[in-house]
């Protein structure tokens, strides 16, 4: 009898049309590589290795390796480490492009979210399951209560958007909150510093309430904000700032 752990955030899943559907979503086609982020008892594994080329599907939980080796699927390659502390190299040395779909580990899913879109050259898109409040962080619009660090970071490397709400109860064990998954289709790379880029991002948001020339002024001197922007602007809030205008006001302040 296995004993989910949920040290490991163990909620699998087993509805057919539910995995399908994910499968779907990533419009995963007979060329794809995939790579899986937690494999748990292996039934999101199986329904892709049906429909790509090729899977690799890493799962930190030992206990569960004998189960998933006697599933005997051909394609698929488990590994069975914590991909936390994989080398993103290593991870796609021998791949030329791969897509990414999981059922994530909820307990590090932005960790997860950004090695892979920070550290592979090779990744094209991600497909995951998340907490169906940290998909809704993903997506915001600019202005809303939502709109943060999050969505702006991950609008700065790719395009994302929500592709099915999935409820509690799809979950064994049941967690205590409903599901989304989150597509994000990622774009070519801004010429950016992206650790300034993202401390400033930071910075910007580091008091919600408080004004932009508030924030900023503890990366850079009141005298230089002045200079560059009109009181107008300075008196905005990060809330209120696409990632265009991010990105524009980073520019100012850097070149
Ligand atoms: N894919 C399965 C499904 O949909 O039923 C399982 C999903 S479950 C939400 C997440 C899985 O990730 C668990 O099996 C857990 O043991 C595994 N996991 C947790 N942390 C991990 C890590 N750092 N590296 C690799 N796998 C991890």
């Amino acid at each position: 009898m296995f004993n989910f752990k949920k040290k490991f955030g163990q909620n699998f899943l087993s509805d057919k049309n539910l995995l399908s559907a994910i499968v779907a979503d990533a419009g995963i086609t007979q060329d794809d590589v995939v790579l899986e982020i937690g494999a748990g008892a292996g039934a999101l594994t199986k329904e892709l290795s049906t429909r790509a080329k090729k899977v690799i599907s890493y799962e930190i939980d030992l206990d569960l390796k004998e189960m998933l080796e006697s599933l005997n699927l051909e394609n698929v390659k488990f590994v069975f480490a914590d991909f936390m502390k994989e080398d993103m190299k290593k991870v796609e040395e021998n791949l030329s492009s791969f897509k990414v779909v999981a059922n994530l580990p909820y307990y590090i899913t932005t960790p997860i979210i950004f090695k892979l879109l920070e550290e592979s050259e090779k990744l094209t898109s991600l497909t995951i399951m998340v907490q169906k409040e940290v998909a809704e962080r993903i997506v915001a619009k600019a202005g809303g209560k939502d709109y943060g660090i999050l969505t702006v970071m991950i609008a700065f490397y790719g395009e994302a958007k929500i592709t099915r709400v999935v409820k509690r109860d799809m979950f064994y064990p049941a967690p205590n909150v409903d599901s989304a998954v989150v597509r994000i289709d990622k774009k070519q790379k801004f010429e950016i510093d992206k650790d300034k880029f993202s401390k400033f991002v930071k910075a910007s948001f580091s008091m919600r309430r408080k004004t932009l020339f508030n924030n900023l002024s503890s990366l850079y001197s009141k005298e230089k904000l002045k200079q560059t922007f009109d009181n107008n602007f300075l008196m905005k809030r990060a809330e209120s700032l696409t990632l265009d205008e991010f990105i524009e006001t980073y520019n100012k302040l850097e070149n």
